[in-house]
């Protein structure tokens, strides 16, 4: 058998190649137009490889060509500001050489060959090196120092280390052994990065959004899922969190959505401002688009792409958060190529291996102390579309087995224009109790018995409903009206949140906290007049209470709260007043 074999079979984005000598997960060139494939079975002679790019026009007998290397990403500096395919080719690169559709088998450099980016080496002549330590670095934007990382398998005492201007290509550093080191990069994306150890998830990912800081935390290194029907706010909260979560590097993965929404990604987020260091958001991110239209075989690379990249970040000491919209479009992908390659289905025609392959890529989440001993951290967060919003499919039971916090979106909540459409009955968070030790140190010290207590609340809420709509509000005792009413404040006031509004898309802490602080302080205020012998009636229709939203909308938060609660107390003085 030779590097060179030839087709026997095609089957959309499945080949059959014989007469080649191949190995498990070696990328390929497949036909005459050179398309880029990997090999994902070998039976007997035959070679079975998934394309990652339209196949049709193909014929038997063309030629397959072997490269011997891995499906790989490159890494290093440049990979901020891009915006690559599910493979790891840049679609400004694309589009330059092939125009406005993207022809078949060209070939583009991942990073940018000609630029030379300045180089400060953080070791000198005599110094030991080893896998994973860090070399030196890049400014590759404003906001983020590039670390030159030790490749795999490299090791040995530094003969010469250069400073300057450099290209990938220019050797930086050579080891008395004959190893020579650039800017870049290889690596392979199925298998994940090395990290010394895991450490424990207790530091949280501050979101902006008050539901999801309060109610359902995610840790720094930790793993979510956002599942819910179409149009219930998946995509508008991952991009919410790819702008105002305090991670320090993005990377966005749109995997198999439509078209459109991925343009207002790729046309919004350049324009975007990072509302922490007022630079462009895109100086931080790196942005995957593999939409419905793109060849689906690159929509299963896309994920493994997105991931490889954050773990490189991460190794470099960075908090990166992933986002992955949508984990379904994702799951289809593989169940394509599974009923192509005609394996034994599971459940509702996902191949077996569906639940490992999620967990796999969950797996690569974490907060870690990288092998140079810097702490970095991924955290995941995917998109789930169960077909109907039906969350018993297959996708979502199998994402909910492994994720650690879940944000269900609720199409009955959006349908009432109450955003984020985040069900809080439905929703967890597995972090909540390691991370409730950071908010009462860092926020408050009573932080943990708000949330309790507002958690109650909604909860009794959701009882008393179930009365209510029998019978009505007025046949509740005095005080469960209260409870309603202090419930309709922390839905309104608090959970919903609109993250197109300027002020109110991002609230930090202390804003979340102060908030929730005033409608539990409306509730103790609400029951002491109750006691006094005011009738629950009026204390439910006093109408400052309703101040409490202009603090979302304004800056000066602090200063609408003070307002607002001397308002809600002259309004009950005036009501125990009335009494006598
Ligand atoms: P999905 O990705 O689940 O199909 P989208 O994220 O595209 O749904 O949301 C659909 C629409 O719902 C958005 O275009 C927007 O109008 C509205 N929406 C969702 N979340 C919010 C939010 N937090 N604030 C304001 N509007 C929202
Ligand atoms: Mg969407």
């Amino acid at each position: 058998m030779k590097n060179i074999g030839n087709i026997y079979r095609i089957s959309g984005p499945v080949v059959v190649a014989q007469n080649l000598n191949a190995k498990m997960y070696d990328v390929v060139l497949v036909g005459n137009k050179k398309l880029i494939g990997e090999v994902i079975q070998i039976i007997g002679d035959k070679t079975i490889i998934q394309v990652y790019e339209e196949t049709t026009g193909l014929c038997p007998g063309e030629p397959v060509e072997n490269t011997n290397e891995p499906l790989s990403v490159e890494l290093g500096p440049g990979l901020l500001k891009s915006i690559y395919d599910g493979i790891q080719r840049p679609l400004q690169g694309l589009e330059k050489k092939s125009g406005n559709f993207i022809e078949r088998g060209i070939s583009v450099n991942s990073l940018e060959r000609d630029k030379k980016w300045n180089f400060v080496p953080a070791l000198k002549k005599g110094d030991k090196i080893k896998e994973g330590d860090v070399l030196g670095s890049v400014q590759e934007t404003p906001t983020i120092l590039h670390k030159i990382i030790v490749p795999k398998g490299k090791s040995g005492i530094i003969k010469n280390i250069k400073k300057g201007e450099f290209t990938l290509n220019d050797i930086i550093c050579e080891l008395e052994n004959g190893e020579k080191l650039t800017l870049m990069q290889k690596w392979p994306i199925r298998s994940a990065r090395p990290s010394k150890e895991k450490l424990p998830p207790e530091i949280p990912l501050i979101t902006g959004m008050r539901i999801l800081d309060s109610l359902f935390p995610l840790a720094k290194g930790g793993t979510a899922a956002i599942p819910g029907p179409f149009g219930a706010g998946k995509t508008v909260t991952q991009q919410s969190l790819a702008k105002y979560s305090d991670a320090e590097i993005v990377v966005y993965i749109g995997c198999g959505e439509r078209g459109n929404e991925m343009t207002e990604v790729l046309v919004e987020f350049p324009q975007l401002e990072d509302p922490k260091t007022k630079t462009p958001l895109m100086n931080r991110t790196v942005l995957i688009a593999n939409t419905s239209n793109m060849p689906v075989a690159a929509r299963e690379a896309s994920v493994y792409t997105g991931i490889t990249i954050a773990e490189y970040f991460r190794d470099m000491g960075y908090d990166v958060s992933l986002m992955a919209d949508s984990t379904s479009r994702w799951a289809e992908s593989m169940r394509e190529i599974s009923s192509r390659l005609e394996e034994m289905p599971g459940e509702e025609g996902y191949p077996t291996y569906l639940g490992s392959r999620l967990a796999e890529f969950y797996e690569r989440a974490g907060r870690v102390k990288c092998l140079n001993n810097e702490v970095g951290s991924i955290s995941v967060i995917g998109a789930v579309s169960p077909p109907g919003g039906d969350f018993s499919e297959p996708v979502t039971q199998n994402t909910l087995r492994i994720v650690k916090v879940f944000w269900a979106l609720d199409a009955k909540l959006s349908s009432r224009r109450h955003y984020p459409s985040i069900n809080w009955l439905q929703s967890y968070s597995l972090y909540k109790d390691t991370l409730s030790n950071w908010y009462e140190k860092q926020i408050s010290s009573n932080w943990t018995e708000l949330i309790n207590k507002a958690m109650k609340i909604l909860q009794e809420e959701e009882k008393l409903q179930e009365i209510v709509q029998l019978v009505g509000s007025d046949a509740l005792p005095e005080k469960q009206q209260i409870t309603l009413e202090i419930a309709r404040l922390l839905r309104e006031f608090f959970l919903q949140q609109n993250a197109f509004h300027k002020t109110d898309a991002y609230s930090s802490l202390d804003k979340t906290n102060a908030i929730l602080e005033t409608i539990l302080w409306v509730e103790k205020k609400a029951l002491e007049t109750l006691e006094l012998g005011v009738c629950a009636k009026d204390i439910v229709f006093s109408k400052s209470k309703n101040k409490i939203a202009n603090a979302k909308f304004e800056e000066n938060y602090k200063q609408e709260l003070i307002n607002a609660k001397n308002e809600i107390e002259k309004e009950f003085e005036e009501l125990i007043r009335n009494l006598v």
